[in-house]
């Protein structure tokens, strides 16, 4: 697990390299996934920042931007459920994969030592270094499947 400080200086040197403005918006867009406990939608994003930030005058067409530029320079992670369901969490969080509800976009987080382990296996029988893997497991909740 990185420290939120951490993630936001690595946000201030990928903006420099870029050669753009640094704006305060991706920051505190940044900040709320750091501190979520949840997989955020961008609506919810959007309305953690009007409840943490009430000063701020971000827009959702901002926070969608920010949210893009994010996963663009690889700092969060979006989730796709259902046909335009989308949430999304930093990637500082120590690895887990997901289990995910297609029809209510429920999220549950897992990590299984077993798969972790044969994933290594499968990789180093095929002479493969892994620099990162995700699994997404895709069905109905309980509450669904009824
Ligand atoms: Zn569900
Ligand atoms: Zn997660």
């Amino acid at each position: 697990m990185v420290n939120n400080e951490e993630v936001i200086e690595e946000l201030k040197k990928i903006v420099k390299q870029k050669g753009l403005k640094y704006t305060e918006q991706r920051e505190i867009v940044l900040n709320i996934l750091i501190n979520a406990t949840d997989h955020l939608s961008a609506e919810e994003v959007y309305n953690e920042i009007k409840n943490q930030y009430k000063e701020s005058n971000i827009g959702i067409a901002t926070v969608y931007r920010a949210l893009s530029f994010l996963e663009e320079v690889d700092l969060i992670t979006s989730i796709t459920f259902g046909t335009d369901g989308k949430k999304y969490e930093s990637n500082a969080k120590s690895h887990h994969d997901h289990l995910i509800c297609t029809s209510c976009g429920k999220i549950v987080e897992f990590l299984d030592d077993e798969i972790e382990k044969r994933q290594d296996r499968i990789a180093k029988k095929n002479k493969f270094k892994i620099t990162s893997h995700s699994m997404q497991l895709y069905g109905t909740c309980e509450t669904c499947s009824k």
